[in-house]
């Protein structure tokens, strides 16, 4: 096997366990590995660190078992049974929730791994080549490990850049075919399409932040700007909002929203849909003079895709949050989000501290909230901390 030996002192981070060995700190290779292969990594010293998935790129391994140089043949099939066992732990799997994230990368110990849940089917999305080499595997220990799912489909197109040893990848359903399930999420409805949609077509990692949307919707006129499928919204229904207005600027996201209240509230006559731009949308409803939202969400794409884009990104932020600001009626609250990785927690309160400041109102911080317990943090690996939130109280 191709052994990879790191420059000297540069074994640090992998001897407290972080996952990621940098193209930088790479002294030289024995042998010749393609993308995806198995590389074993060792000091300078020949001291065995670990063994991982290689990768051309900036994070050259991304180690899958640490002090070792062979995986063992079960590999996938113990490590998909940790992730399913924890979450079973979790109480995740009621008859009210059938919808999870089953195997989030590092935080499961399966760097550049992804694996939604939504009842009987999974689907499967790599981030690195090793993975995608490895999917049929990985598909064979879900169905064998998750007893409810019968059908995994693989969608990486998006995720795995066009790569000269793979050519074009195809998203395909690796076992079974389409089903019609309904994705439960504490007792709501989804109809979710992962054919088409964004990601794995669900924003799993929303759903405890959309419980506490739904304790603040009573009475409320509720505001969901970036809602996607309309998670927000139609928990915000269930809690009694007055009524709810989803915003999105795909036309797919707004039939997909109307689709998912009508399956939850058929008789609904207080919810709107429109597909319009977030900033052309504030300033209009702001330019009415007419201060009509008093919960407003904002849960909009990562603005900051990796470091060199923060700047940028925090301005977004910024001036998204003001917009907010500027109309939302007094007594208001405003859950805002950032899911940019490369925007930590201190640098988005910062912005959206200067967005309320700007704007003049006395603001205080309720809720500071994150992702959920299906997407854990390796400890060793901070960097898996990704959704920041805040709930903000506005006079
Ligand atoms: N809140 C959603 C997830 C949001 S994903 C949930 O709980 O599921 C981000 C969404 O923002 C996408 O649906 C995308 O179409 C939308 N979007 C991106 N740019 C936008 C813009 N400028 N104005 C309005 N919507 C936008």
């Amino acid at each position: 096997m191709t052994t990879i030996y790191l420059k000297r002192h540069k074994e640090e981070s992998l001897l407290r366990f972080h996952p990621w060995v940098f193209s930088g700190a790479i002294g030289h290779v024995q042998g010749k590995p393609e993308e995806g292969d198995l590389v074993v990594v060792r000091s300078a010293e020949g001291e065995t660190l670990g063994i991982g998935h290689y990768q051309e790129g900036s994070i050259a391994v991304r180690i899958l078992d640490f002090f070792t140089d062979s995986l063992p043949s079960d590999f996938w099939q113990e490590r998909i049974r940790a992730a399913y066992l924890m979450r079973v732990a979790l109480g995740l799997l009621t008859n009210d929730n059938n919808t999870y994230r089953l195997v989030h990368g590092e935080g499961d110990f399966l760097p550049g791994l992804i694996i939604d849940v939504y009842d009987d089917t999974a689907v499967l999305q790599a981030h690195s080549a090793g993975m995608h080499i490895a999917r049929k595997e990985i598909a064979d220990a879900v169905v064998s490990t998750v007893p409810q799912v019968k059908n995994v489909y693989y969608k990486s197109e998006g995720t795995l850049a066009m790569n000269r040893r793979f050519g074009d990848i195809e998203n395909c359903y690796l076992i079974g075919a389409e089903s019609t399930c309904l994705a439960k999420e504490n007792g709501l409805v989804f109809s979710i399409d992962w054919l088409r949609g964004q990601k794995t077509g669900f924003f799993v990692d929303q759903r405890e932040n959309r419980r506490l949307v739904e304790r603040y919707s009573k009475h409320r006129r509720v505001l969901n700007m970036f809602c996607y499928t309309g998670g927000f919204s139609v928990y915000a229904l269930r809690g009694g909002a007055e009524r709810v207005c989803s915003v999105d600027s795909s036309q797919k996201a707004i039939d997909l929203v109307k689709l998912n209240v009508e399956r939850n509230f058929p008789a609904c006559t207080n919810h709107q849909a429109v597909c319009a731009d977030a900033f052309d949308y504030l300033s209009k409803v702001q330019q009415d003079g007419n201060q009509s939202y008093d919960l407003v969400i904002l849960d909009p794409p990562a603005f900051a895709k990796h470091r060199g884009a923060v700047r940028n990104a925090l301005q977004g932020y910024k001036r998204l949050n003001a917009k907010a600001f500027e109309q939302i009626a007094p007594g208001g609250i405003l859950f805002t989000f950032s899911c940019s990785q490369a925007v930590d927690k201190e640098m988005f309160r910062l912005a959206v501290f200067s967005a309320a400041a700007m704007s003049g109102r006395r603001v205080r911080i309720l809720h500071q909230l994150t992702q959920p317990q299906d997407h854990p943090i390796n400890i060793y690996h901070p960097e898996g901390e990704y959704l920041k939130g805040l709930v903000l109280y506005v006079e």
